[in-house]
């Protein structure tokens, strides 16, 4: 899951990503409104944490863009504490949740992690496929109730697939979706990470659908 941040505090944008890292997410850090709505216009996020009060462009003006653009990812507007006009001005321009400064980064996580969840249609913070777990708030993955170690990028390829169970994923989607904009992206390392998940939870668990993408194969009988 990739996150867009716009944010114009240095220590608190910084704080932000490394966070979020941290907990799974790939990252970009915008620090004005220009360059954060470029970035929400051409990369694809699956959210948006957008601070309010931004150089250049101000983030309603960023949120009303990109939503007269088409833009529908999910974004999570930061106010200024206490301001519920910001709050009804934040919702009015489509923003999905807001958060009022200064927040509990816990807080902030849970909430992302809600939102992604809702966008994908998924209600459950607990993903599953056959007899694969994927727990969205602690990161962990089971197979058949046995706790299964994935490094960062599989565990990235893994909870987008997930996310999107059922549906062909492709390359090309995954490569948005995995890395942040500096990462060096190779279309090949992806092969190398569906067989590397393959190797530690079963080969019959990503589907590959020849020249198209990936799928996580839905349970039978379903669960
Ligand atoms: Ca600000």
């Amino acid at each position: 899951m990739r996150v867009l941040i716009v944010e114009d505090e240095p220590n608190l944008g910084r704080q932000l990503r490394s966070t979020l890292e941290g907990a799974g997410y790939a990252v970009d850090l915008a620090t004005d409104g220009e360059d954060g709505h470029y970035l929400g216009s051409t990369e694809s996020y699956d959210a948006v944490i957008l601070d309010l009060g931004l150089p250049e462009i101000d983030g309603l003006t960023v949120l009303d863009r990109w939503r007269r653009e088409g833009r529908k990812m999910p974004v999570l507007v930061l106010t200024a504490r206490d301001s519920w006009s910001d709050k009804v001005a934040g919702l009015d321009a489509g923003a999905d949740d807001y958060l009022a400064k200064p927040f509990q980064t816990e807080e902030l996580i849970a909430r992302l992690r809600a939102l992604i969840r809702r966008s994908s249609g998924n209600a459950s913070s607990e993903l599953n496929a056959g007899d694969i777990r994927l727990d969205t708030r602690s990161g962990k993955v089971t197979k058949a109730g046995e706790p299964v170690k994935l490094t960062a990028q599989e565990y990235k390829l893994l909870s987008y697939l997930m996310h999107h169970k059922g549906k062909v994923v492709s390359r090309t989607e995954l490569i948005e979706h995995i890395y942040d904009q500096d990462f060096d992206r190779d279309s090949n390392t992806i092969e190398v990470f569906v067989t590397r998940i393959r190797k530690k939870l079963g080969a019959d668990v990503i589907t590959t659908i020849r020249g198209l993408g990936y799928s996580l194969e839905e349970p039978v009988g379903g669960t």
